[in-house]
């Protein structure tokens, strides 16, 4: 298709073309059966091979251990903020937060109804243009988890290194998962809201330790209750089926590109050039501190805030859509998650260079 822009939008994001073009035919009729994906019963042997597929595939590109448990679950990434402590928080139980952005002070709000929670590191006071470094906060010993957003999405900033902590880590992926290797047993919980990385809004993938579904004290409602979800295969009640079905499109894609690791590749690569001519430049600042960047989100800003709206509506004249900053950073941002495209980057840098010297 020769129509599609550049989309550097922060999430719904760019999705792999291939996906998308199977899915526009699955919609009207799947594999011939004369009816639609989004008309079939969750129950039917169509569906539960393409959740069964879409589970294993998430399992082989995320070398996902058979002690963890994979969820399909709805209600957004936002509600992983209080579903994880009202899950792993018993009684009035402590946990440690790191405050990195507006994702992780979401989530502090949410836990602080569930047990006590401790920030161990806030970078409020600097705008959250950083990541901490292990010995920058303290973590105490009674404390049940640590929680942290592994790539923040409006700073533009992402942990390069988790912490190698004895806590169990609890992770925010919405904005990174399956961007580079992680490695899954360090942690007790992944959580990743899809529209991103994974596929279209609508489902939230859990990727949980399976010893921690029992955790939860009886008062939790049903629906809320991980271990609900994992004992019927995420099939307790009827599961975002379109959207399950699209993320194994996406994933089918991954894998074809060459897994994760070769997805890890690209990134660096496209990062690379926008920061190094972020780097360069007098005129473009990056927001986040050199060591704290994220691969999926550039933010920067222009010499002034009118330079900034005139870089915006010219990129966008030219194709390139989606690159004003989140309103609490302002400035500018591109998000280049795994399906956004090098050449979409090239195109940008080259835009940048050219818009630089046109106004200075
Ligand atoms: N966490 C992160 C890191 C995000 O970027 C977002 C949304 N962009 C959320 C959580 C919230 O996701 P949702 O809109 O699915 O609730």
């Amino acid at each position: 298709m020769t129509d599609r822009v550049f989309n550097f939008n922060a999430g719904p994001g760019t999705l792999p073309e291939v996906a998308l073009a199977q899915a526009a035919k699955d919609i009207v009729n799947y594999q011939n059966k004369g009816l639609g994906i989004m008309e079939m019963s969750h129950r039917s042997k169509e569906f539960m091979a393409i959740a069964d597929q879409t589970e294993a595939l998430l399992r082989e590109l995320m070398a996902i251990p058979d002690s963890y448990r994979v969820l399909f679950l709805q209600g957004g990434a936002s509600s992983q903020f209080f579903m994880v402590p009202m899950n792993l928080l018993a009684g009035d139980a402590k946990a440690t937060y790191l405050d990195t952005g507006t994702w992780s002070t979401k989530a502090i709000k949410e836990a602080r109804q569930f047990g006590t929670i401790d920030v161990a590191y806030s970078g409020k006071a600097e705008n959250y243009r950083r990541i901490p470094q292990p010995d920058a906060y303290q973590i105490d010993d009674d404390s049940s988890y640590l929680y942290l957003v592994s790539n923040n999405t409006i700073f533009g900033t992402q942990f390069a290194a988790f912490p190698n902590s004895s806590k169990m880590l609890i992770a925010d992926m919405s904005s990174d998962i399956l961007s580079r290797p992680i490695e899954v047993g360090s942690f007790g919980l992944i959580f990743a809201g899809a529209q991103k990385n994974l596929g279209p809004a609508g489902v939230t993938i859990v990727v949980i330790r399976e010893d921690l579904l029992d955790r939860a004290p009886d008062s939790v409602p049903t629906m809320l209750r991980y271990k609900t979800h994992a004992e019927k295969g995420s099939m307790f009640n009827t599961p975002p089926c379109f959207a399950i079905y699209v993320v194994g499109e996406v994933l089918k894609w991954l894998k074809a590109q060459g897994g994760v690791p070769a997805m890890a590749e690209r990134n660096e690569e496209k990062a690379r050039l926008l920061y190094q001519l972020i780097d360069s430049s007098d005129y473009y600042r990056g927001h986040a501190e050199p060591d704290s960047r994220s691969r999926m989100n550039v933010a920067f800003n222009l010499p002034t805030a009118d330079l900034e709206s005139k870089f915006v509506a010219e990129a966008t004249a030219q194709g390139m859509i989606g690159l004003k900053g989140h309103r609490s950073v302002g400035g500018c941002r591109a998000s280049i998650y795994n399906a956004f495209p090098l050449d979409g980057v090239r195109r940008l840098v080259a835009f940048m260079e050219e818009f630089a010297g046109a106004n200075p």
